[in-house]
């Protein structure tokens, strides 16, 4: 029987979100195709609570490969060690979180079994009749639905933008088993050696895995200006989040860019200010649960996508915001 599997990210031995929010999608492909579904876990550190949470919210099996010299994310490692299991059990599916890590660790692996990849998807199903993977993912800048098959090859392969699906509850009563896989010397690539983590913000930051985004356009004028951004995404525990032409402009890092471009987020809540809304833009965006725009032009083109619209200036309307969320208590906000 061919499994589908999730690839589980770790950090120093910690399960990320975005492991379970996998198992959301994986549980149900799996039950429409009738199969099991499997995680795989490759890291240094990460508990046997950990493995059997796993379980608790979905996967049926837990595959475990764990070394010291696997404790950070290396690419040439991981792959060798995926690639290595791939062949052995046959997966029929393989889902990763389009993260930095999942989007670098699946085209190496797709490339060594010879497969397709669907990156950054926010739709699986699974098609009548065939049984294979459709894979939806935007394209064309965000102006149409693509839907991706692998009809030829095996396994079919994709990347889930993070925070399109959420987490099942963990079920105690779910019971599964966990494999340790033996980790051989030949998985580990002597010549890639991470020698320490940049944690700066501007290198750092994680505007993907963020639940509130406040982005920034040209109409914030100057860099100075994105301190007021800062303030309030401080507020929400979010990040700044940018438009290209700031970007551009030197205002604020790359790192931080949204859209077609930039990065693709799925924040419980974006604020725009300042930013106009342009297709490439708003292809980032577009799968925000809330969206509000602050912009002085009535008809600029982000206030048609946004949940609410605020037609104004920002230098009045970002300071009325932060003065209101001083005044709530900390719990409201
Ligand atoms: C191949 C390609 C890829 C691209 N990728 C990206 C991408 O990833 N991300 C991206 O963002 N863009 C991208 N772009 C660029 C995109 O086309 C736009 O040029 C860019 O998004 C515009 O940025 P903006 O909204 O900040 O600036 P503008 O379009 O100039 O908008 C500024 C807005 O600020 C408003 N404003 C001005 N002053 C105030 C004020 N005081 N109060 C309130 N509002 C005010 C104005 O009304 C205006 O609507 C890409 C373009 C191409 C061709």
């Amino acid at each position: 029987m061919s499994f589908v599997w999730t690839i589980a990210e770790q950090y120093e031995g910690r399960l990320r979100g975005v492991s379970f929010e996998l198992l959301s999608r994986g549980r149900a492909l799996a039950d429409e195709l009738g199969t099991k579904l499997a995680s795989v876990v490759i890291g240094h550190g990460v508990t046997e609570e950990s493995l059997t949470e796993l379980i608790h919210r979905g996967a049926d099996e837990v595959y475990s490969i764990q070394d010291p010299r696997l404790a950070d994310f290396v690419s040439e490692s991981y792959s060798r060690i995926l690639a290595d299991l791939v062949e052995t059990y046959q997966p029929a599916i393989i889902l990763a979180a389009a993260t930095s890590s999942g989007r670098t660790l699946m085209p190496y692996v797709a490339i060594k079994v010879n497969t397709g990849l669907t990156a950054d998807c926010t739709e699986l199903a699974i098609e009548e009749g065939t049984g294979n993977l459709l894979q939806t993912r935007p394209a064309i800048g965000g102006n149409i639905m693509a839907t991706i098959k692998t009809p030829d090859h095996r396994p079919q392969m994709s990347t889930v933008r993070p925070k399109s699906s959420r987490p099942l509850p963990a079920d105690s009563t779910r019971v599964g088993k966990i494999v340790e896989v033996p980790v051989e010397d030949r998985y580990i690539d002597e010549r890639v050696r991470v020698l320490g983590y940049r944690t700066d913000e501007e290198d750092f930051a994680n505007i993907e895995e963020a639940d509130v985004v406040i982005a920034g356009g040209k109409g914030m004028k100057k860099a100075d200006n994105f301190s007021m951004l800062r303030k309030i995404a401080d507020h929400f525990d979010g990040v700044v989040g940018a438009s290209r032409d700031a970007v551009d402009r030197g205002w604020i890092g790359y790192p931080h860019q949204i859209g077609l471009s930039g990065k693709t987020i799925s924040p419980r809540l974006y604020i725009g200010a300042g930013i106009s809304g342009s297709i490439q833009h708003l292809a980032g965006i577009k799968t925000s649960e809330t969206i509000v725009s602050i912009n002085n032009d009535p008809d600029a083109s982000i206030h048609k996508v946004a949940d609410f619209g605020i037609v104004g200036d920002l230098f009045e309307v970002l300071p009325e915001l932060q003065r209101r969320l001083n005044e709530l208590p900390r719990e409201a906000q």
